[in-house]
């Protein structure tokens, strides 16, 4: 799934193609398209796009009084769409603006296109009111965000939820724009057990996590800035994620996992455990 450097750059990408365009209508292609039913999509209509905006991994679409927020899930696509066909394929939302008119005098009528491949239907569309956008559903409950969280509330989030340190960094109330990658990637950055208890990192374990995530953070956006569309999972830099059995790029241990039904935590024991191989919860179940 994309995470915050994705989004971001995504969204930065949006803005400028599309920024000062005109809303015409928002088109859903089927029910569960759009989240919301108060504010109606056409309280939009006539604003122009101010920005792409980004909270945690939603991206939200700013017109005058109204915010649609986007959320693409693990296989949607928000596009520029010049073909503006009927039944799009795997097409969930379609953004449909005001042609302009280019610089050589031909016009641009493309629209922004929501799409989802496969059958899941999770990726969607929440129109709020933009006044109080951050707010409201879906994206009220979301912690601070990830690239912008101090040591001192991290620190603060540490004490107050024990929890792994794997699963607090991916969940999204407690840190907003992590998810199953960056986890691994920040775990093993911070020389620390995805495992480790939240409340047993002391003052280091917060200063190593803090700077593990701004670190992995700003390489991602770095790199996702320097493209021309959204990276897929295999383009993403990785010297844990997805790397089960290759060696450590630090200290050439083979690369460890831990599976779970919908997922996998990937890591070093060399670097992170002190050579401790973990267990997953239904293996060490049988052991006790
Ligand atoms: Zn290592």
């Amino acid at each position: 799934m994309p995470e915050m450097p994705e989004i971001q750059a995504h969204a930065e990408r949006l803005t400028e193609r599309f920024a000062g365009r005109t809303l015409e209508k928002f088109v859903p292609f089927n029910f569960t398209a759009l989240k919301t039913a108060v504010p109606a999509p056409d309280t939009a209509y006539g604003h122009q796009l101010i920005e792409v905006g980004r909270r945690g991994k939603y991206l939200l679409l700013q017109f005058g009084p109204t915010t649609f927020v986007v959320h693409l899930m693990q296989g949607g696509r928000l596009l520029a769409d010049d073909k503006l066909s009927a039944k799009p394929r795997g097409g969930q939302a379609r953004f449909v603006f005001e042609p302009v008119e280019r610089p050589d005098g031909t016009l641009d009528g493309a629209a922004l296109l929501l799409t989802e491949q496969g059958k899941e239907r999770r990726a969607g569309v929440w129109c709020v009111s933009a006044d109080h956008a951050l707010s409201s559903p879906p994206l009220a409950h979301l912690g601070p965000e990830a690239a912008s969280i101090t040591d001192d509330e991290l620190s603060a989030a540490f004490a107050a939820n024990s929890m792994r340190v794997h699963g607090f960094l991916r969940d999204q109330r407690m840190i907003a724009g992590i998810g199953r990658r960056l986890a691994n990637e920040i775990c093993h950055r911070a020389r620390i057990s995805p495992f480790a208890n939240t409340r047993k990192l002391g003052a280091d374990g917060v200063s190593s996590v803090g700077e593990a995530i701004r670190s992995c953070i700003a390489e991602s956006l770095e790199s996702e800035r320097h493209r021309d569309d959204m990276s897929s999972s295999k383009d993403r830099p990785s010297a844990m994620h997805s790397r089960t059995g290759e060696p450590c790029p630090d200290c050439g241990d083979a690369v460890r996992a831990v599976e779970y039904s919908g997922y996998t935590v990937n890591y070093c024991a060399t670097c992170q455990t002190g050579g401790k191989v973990l267990a997953d919860n239904t293996t060490s179940k049988f052991l006790k």
